[in-house]
């Protein structure tokens, strides 16, 4: 039986890894979830794959907890301190798909077990790509990618050599406002943002994906985790959202990993390495599909593509600043206090003020990432009260 825990298990990735373990009780034995606020999905997982322990992020959950596994035999615990510790419980393989920064801590700690973490946490590649693959390494830990355009990077790569690779295409849906002319972007709502074409996601990724913020989220994942150069990888539209990433050799031949659009997929692909087992998504009929559309992505429409290659020049510190702006960013235009487009306004200026703080030769550790996030937060929170005031 291997041992498993999921960090996030009550979100969408959470919840589709729970959904693939269920299907095969036997092969697993459940060590940990962990979920925040939907005690009782967290409840229901936790009886359903008889967990040995069940974490809510927050302390004010603990008493609901502890009421709905009453009798169950399950531990409960709450709080950021104990969500690390579940880290530490023996597990064979782990999920990382605690939403924003707050994932990188049980990520870390998971990899000091020296097995496997399913990354699909893309904050922590993006803050501290540097320190969580060399903790990797110190321990022996594989990370795989979770998110579905670096797990189709990672297959299209088994077998091959990484300096053959001459670039890597990552798509992106265009998200929910694709097909706004670019004057009316700044009057989208909150309603607008939210409604996805092809995926079916949590609230902030879908937001993200409407901004393409997740999609430069994923250039600075995929530069950090493949180790290639910023001008090897592009993001073009697609949106089929059924080819995930192409790698593109040196002898002129391109991969393409396609996919329905079902998470269970690479999610499936990292609970069954590095074997292949069978996960239970569509298959494609590609007579019925007839054609597939790409188009590039205009860098004026979508700023946060152009902060991207800002961020994967900078280095250092860069990520952990671009990341907790964006979170800041997300977390006011979700309360009504800024406008779409201000969102890329608010990530560039936390940057450009932040600058001088971002460049560092040293290596990254965590309380610098955490120091960088935490300053970030602060610079963009003056920020969105100027925006407010102009508004
Ligand atoms: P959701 O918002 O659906 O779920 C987030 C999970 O994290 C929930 O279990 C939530 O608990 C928990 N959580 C929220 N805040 C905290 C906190 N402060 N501390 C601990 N746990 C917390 O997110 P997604 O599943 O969509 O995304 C998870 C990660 O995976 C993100 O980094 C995202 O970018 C990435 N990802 C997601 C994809 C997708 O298809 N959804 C695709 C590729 C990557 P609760 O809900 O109980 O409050
Ligand atoms: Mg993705």
């Amino acid at each position: 039986m291997r041992r498993v825990t999921i960090f996030g298990a009550t979100g969408s990735i959470g919840v589709n890894t729970v959904d693939l373990i269920a299907r095969a009780p036997e092969a697993y034995d459940v060590v940990a979830l962990t979920g925040g606020r939907n005690v009782a999905l967290l409840a229901e997982q936790a009886v359903a794959l008889k967990a040995g322990l069940a974490v809510t992020a927050y302390d004010a959950c603990y008493g609901p907890l502890s009421e709905a596994l009453a009798g169950t035999g399950i531990e409960v615990a709450a709080g950021p301190q104990a969500i690390k510790e579940a880290a530490h419980r023996p597990a064979d393989w782990t999920m990382s798909a605690i939403v924003g920064a707050a994932g990188l801590v049980p990520g870390l700690e998971a990899l000091k077990q020296g097995k496997v973490l399913a990354l699909a946490n893309k904050e922590s590649l993006v803050t501290a790509g540097p320190l969580l693959l060399s903790e990797a390494k110190t321990h022996g830990a594989t990370i795989l990618p979770v998110d579905s355009e670096h797990s189709a990077i990672f297959q299209a790569l088994v077998g091959e050599d990484i300096a053959t690779v001459e670039r890597i295409i990552i798509t992106a849906s265009g998200g929910a406002l694709r097909d706004w002319p670019a004057e009316t972007l700044h009057k989208a709502t909150l309603s607008d943002a939210c409604t996805h074409p092809n995926w079916d996601m949590g609230q902030r990724i879908t937001i993200d994906s409407a901004t393409l913020f997740n999609k430069a989220m994923e250039l600075i994942e995929t530069r950090e985790f493949f180790g290639v150069r910023p001008d090897q990888i592009e993001a073009v539209i697609h949106p089929e959202s059924l080819i995930h990433a192409l790698v593109g050799f040196t002898d002129g031949a391109l991969m393409a990993h396609l996919g329905p659009p079902d998470m269970r997929h690479a999610i499936g692909y990292a609970l069954h390495w590095p074997d292949r087992g069978h996960v239970p998504v569509d298959r494609l009929d590609l007579s019925h599909i007839a054609q597939l559309n790409f188009r590039a992505a205009d860098p004026d429409r979508f700023p946060a593509l152009r902060l991207a290659h800002e961020v994967m020049e900078a280095r250092g510190l860069a990520g952990a600043v671009f990341n907790a702006a964006k979170e800041a960013a997300l977390d006011a235009f979700i309360a009504g206090r800024i406008g779409f487009t201000q969102m890329a306004e608010l990530v560039e200026a936390t940057l450009s003020t932040l600058s001088g703080e971002i460049v560092t030769s040293k290596p990254l550790t965590l309380d610098c990432v955490l120091a960088a996030d935490h300053l970030a937060r602060k610079t963009a929170a003056s920020h969105i009260a100027t925006q407010v005031a102009a508004r």
